[in-house]
């Protein structure tokens, strides 16, 4: 069709919804759902504009990851540029080059303790593949334990560590157990105060290490802080107590950051919110290059890098360690390090938990909030008042209408109904995050109408 040899932004939205309906697939919704979506034709800041010209606040950073918001400065650019100028791709197996020296060795730099060897892959998906696939070959143990309040990844070994999608799109692969996570609702009957609740939450998390046999488990993979499940932080001392579990046992311990990593929590890292929790395996994606290009990383500590010097990952792809994904990491770090865009996060956080508290108050429809950096979530109240699961199951009438309102007052977002998450750009101001709750304050509204409040 000749059509395709206009330039860019020359289709009307006729055509483009045509192409769409007929040729575009999704992910994780059913495909239809395409239909109804907005054509984004560009952005700015933390806003971005459909084809009838209507502003939306960026207001979960699309999936977590748009951290620098959508207007690059001349250096981010003229890094890329650059590297595509002067290399656009060299195969990592078979070459080396200066921006992949030079990432390693910054992110090295970033992180604690003796994480020291780094690989790029593409997604934080792939990056949970091989790290999984490292911990078995180091050990020599075949199971991956992980918790039911997760998600990891869709590929193969990262979906089987997932715990979240497993019931409605895992085959099961073998090697994978899952434990339940600390949640007050979950333990609430398990000890007198919170001490006691985490002491029972370990003694069974170990109870069960010991019944699979500890020497069959080669990591324990969680997220510092698990995001798509709603923000859970756990107490110190729960974390504290996995780390002395690996220890006991010699499991790995693997810190999944792909969506806390690089300051959505006010700290660099999100298990740094845990004081003395140092993981031996850290992946992370999304915010790595604020989601300018496809890249992530796994970092190992130095015991593992002393292993693989003599043997090989067992995973890899050809688009690890790429040249141009690299130079737009390598930018928007020295970028988020030299603005001090994690200080910025930390000075606007108790402005972002006030609004995330009154949204809670005020809505009777929303039962319950969590909120740490610029990473929150209100849990829509369930009949029997425990914390929701984050579900794939269709959504209600009174959650749709919701959501069209969400969009109608301008918020483009994800929705995991029956959990709001509210994750902006980092770069977000005061006068933005206001601005951003009064649209979700009339979002819910309708939800508390629809809920019969
Ligand atoms: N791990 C966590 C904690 C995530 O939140 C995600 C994605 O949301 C992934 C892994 C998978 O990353 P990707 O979608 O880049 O493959």
């Amino acid at each position: 069709d000749p059509k395709h040899f206009q330039p860019l932004g020359s289709w009307s939205t006729e055509d483009i919804k045509d192409a769409v309906s007929s040729h575009v697939m999704c992910t994780w919704s059913p495909g239809k759902a395409k239909n109804s979506l907005p054509i984004i034709t560009h952005a700015n800041h933390i806003y971005l504009y459909d084809s009838d010209g209507k502003e939306y606040m960026d207001w979960t950073s699309q999936a977590v990851c748009t951290n620098a918001g959508h207007s690059l400065s001349p250096r981010v650019t003229t890094a890329i540029h650059e590297q595509m100028n002067n290399l656009h791709f060299v195969y990592g197996g078979i070459a080396m080059t200066e921006i992949r020296a030079r990432l390693s060795s910054l992110i090295s730099e970033l992180l604690p303790g003796d994480l020291v060897g780094c690989l790029f892959p593409s997604s934080g998906s792939e990056a949970n593949e091989a790290a999984i696939a490292m911990a078995r070959r180091f050990t020599g143990r075949p199971k991956i334990l992980s918790f039911y309040r997760s998600y990891h990844g869709g590929t193969k070994n990262s979906l089987s560590a997932t715990g979240d999608y497993r019931r409605h799109f895992q085959q099961d692969s073998s090697g994978f157990v899952k434990a339940f996570n600390f949640t007050p609702s979950f333990f609430e009957h398990a000890g007198e105060d919170e001490a006691e609740r985490v002491q029972s939450a370990l003694l069974m998390l170990e109870e069960q290490i010991i019944s699979e046999g500890a020497e069959t488990i080669a990591s324990i993979v969680l997220e510092s802080i698990p995001g798509s499940a709603g923000v859970l932080t756990m107490p110190h001392a729960y974390m504290q107590g996995v780390r002395a579990i690996c220890d006991k046992y010699s499991i790995l311990l693997h810190i999944d950051e792909v969506m806390c990593g690089f300051g959505r929590t006010g700290e660099m890292w999100g298990f740094q919110n845990y004081p003395g929790v140092l993981p031996d395996i850290v992946t992370s994606a999304k915010g790595l290059s604020a989601s300018v290009a496809p890249i992530s990383f796994v970092a190992i500590n130095e015991k593992m890098m002393e292993f693989f010097e003599e043997n090989p990952v067992g995973w890899g792809s050809t688009f690890q360690g790429h040249p141009v994904a690299m130079a737009a990491a390598y930018a928007i770090l020295t970028e988020v390090l030299t603005s001090n865009l994690i200080g910025h996060v930390k000075s606007v956080a108790p402005i972002f938990e006030e609004h995330m508290r009154h949204c809670a108050e005020v809505h009777p429809s929303i039962l319950n909030y969590r909120s740490i950096g610029l990473y929150g979530a209100l849990d829509i109240a369930t009949p029997d008042g425990r914390q929701p699961h984050a579900t794939h199951e269709a959504r209600t009438t009174a959650t749709t209408r919701y959501f069209d309102s969400f969009r109608e007052n301008g918020l483009l977002g994800l929705f995991r109904a029956p959990i709001i998450h509210i994750a902006p750009p980092l770069i977000i101001n005061e006068e933005e995050i206001q601005e951003g709750f009064a649209r979700q304050h009339r979002a819910l509204d309708v939800l508390d109408e629809e809920l019969g409040f």
